[in-house]
């Protein structure tokens, strides 16, 4: 299982490696569409740019983008909360700060909005958005959504939200991916991603459970390590980062033995 960077990754210092085209070089199309659909929130130029170098994708692409963002059906403050959460587990800055205003547009608070970018047990979410973050997590990690997760997001959405929901997080991740290999710059400023809640986080492994599933290692490679030895895990880290708790407890909610136990105080 492919691990992901529990914070955006700014690439302020390195060139694009396909800088995004100028307005000049679109095709008018692509011009109109950004220039009537200002509502949608600032900060997509080099985004509009990077997509004007295939102009019958960028269409395709920004269809979709306007179905899910006009046409969708489940809300607003859900489909920001995917956006963000899955921006955030991929490490994509240009998507996670283009997406505050919208967020905010939806109705997330400034806590919530920060709340996004670090481990979803330690702000009080509402259950049905707690799991919604937790599924979005498993999405951005590759990773199988156990039964327990999808009856309780099928309990609080109806099918077609469902597949909205799994499109939404295939889109955005798909979009972080793309401008991340690209290294395709924010057209905001704003890094104030970096403030954190911080709390201290305690990793408890018990060995003589683990099965050598190795699931944790998938979800938390800077946290555990597979023994060459016996297949068991090691823990690395017994306190790791604040940067790793979301991945720590994704590893612990996936291990299928119930080896790894969280503590986690203020
Ligand atoms: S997920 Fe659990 S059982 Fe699997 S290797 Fe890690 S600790 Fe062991």
């Amino acid at each position: 299982m492919p691990s992901s960077p529990a914070h955006p990754a700014l690439h302020t210092s390195t060139p694009p490696r396909i800088p995004p085209l100028p307005p000049s070089e679109w095709p008018p199309a692509l011009r109109l569409l950004l220039a009537d659909s200002q509502a949608d929130g600032p900060g997509r130029e080099n985004l509009f740019g990077t997509l004007a170098h295939h102009p019958a994708l960028a269409h395709a692409w920004l269809s979709l983008a306007r179905v899910l963002t006009h046409e969708g059906t489940l809300g607003h403050r859900r489909r920001e909360l995917v956006v963000l959460r899955t921006a955030h587990r991929l490490g994509a800055a240009y998507v996670y700060e283009r997406h505050r205003t919208p967020a905010a547009q939806a109705g997330l608070t400034a806590d919530e909005i920060e709340a996004t970018a670090t481990d979803p047990h330690t702000h009080p979410w509402a259950p049905e958005e707690l799991v919604l973050l937790q599924a979005c997590d498993l999405l951005a990690a590759n990773a199988p959504v156990p039964d327990g997760v999808w009856d309780r997001l099928a309990r609080e959405l109806r099918p077609e939200q469902l597949v909205e929901l799994l499109v939404l997080a295939g889109q955005t991740a798909t979009m972080c991916t793309a401008l991340n290999v690209l290294r395709t710059p924010s057209d905001t400023t704003s890094s104030d991603s970096a403030a954190r809640q911080r709390r201290h986080l305690t990793v408890r492994l018990d060995r003589e459970r683990c099965c050598s599933a190795g699931q944790c290692v998938g979800a938390a490679p800077e946290v555990f390590e597979q023994s060459e030895t016996d297949g068991r895990v090691t823990l690395l880290v017994p306190e790791p980062d604040q940067r790793y708790a979301a991945d720590v407890r994704l590893a612990a909610d996936l291990c299928p033995s119930g080896a790894i136990t969280l503590v986690d105080t203020p």
